[in-house]
C-alpha cells in the first residue's frame, strides 16, 4: 500500500511541511516547484521573471475530521506582454482564499 501522495491534489507545488496549530486544523505549507516556470496569469505564458511572492492563506477540503489550512506562496510574474500580474495557479482563483476544489463542493 502506498501512502498518499500529498502533493498531487496542489499541481505544481510540494508540501514542505505541515503542523497542527489547533485541534483539528491540519495547516500544510506549499512551496512552488522549482522544476516548473510560473505561468503568466493573463496570457498563460511560462515566465521566468519573478518580481515576488506572497503567501497566502488557502482553505481546501476538509481530510477526514481536520480542516485544511494551506499556505500558498503566489508569485507576481514580470511578463514582457501583460506587464505585472500574479501568475496563474489552476486550482487556485486569483485572489480567493478557497481552492477550486472546496469551492465545487460547497
Ligand atoms: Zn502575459
Amino acid at each position: 500500500m502506498n501512502p498518499i501522495d500529498l502533493a498531487t491534489f496542489w499541481p505544481g507545488y510540494a508540501v514542505v511541511a505541515s503542523s497542527q496549530h489547533a485541534e483539528n486544523t491540519l495547516t500544510l505549507i506549499l512551496e512552488p516547484l522549482a522544476s516548473e516556470l510560473p505561468r503568466c496569469g493573463r496570457c498563460l505564458e511560462p515566465i521566468p521573471l519573478i518580481h515576488d511572492r506572497r503567501v497566502r492563506d488557502v482553505r481546501d477540503r476538509d481530510l477526514f475530521d481536520q480542516r485544511v489550512q494551506l499556505q500558498v506562496p503566489v508569485r507576481r510574474v514580470d511578463c514582457l506582454s501583460c506587464g505585472r500580474v500574479p501568475e496563474r495557479v489552476d486550482w487556485l482563483e486569483p485572489a480567493s482564499r478557497l481552492t477550486q476544489r472546496l469551492r465545487a463542493w460547497v
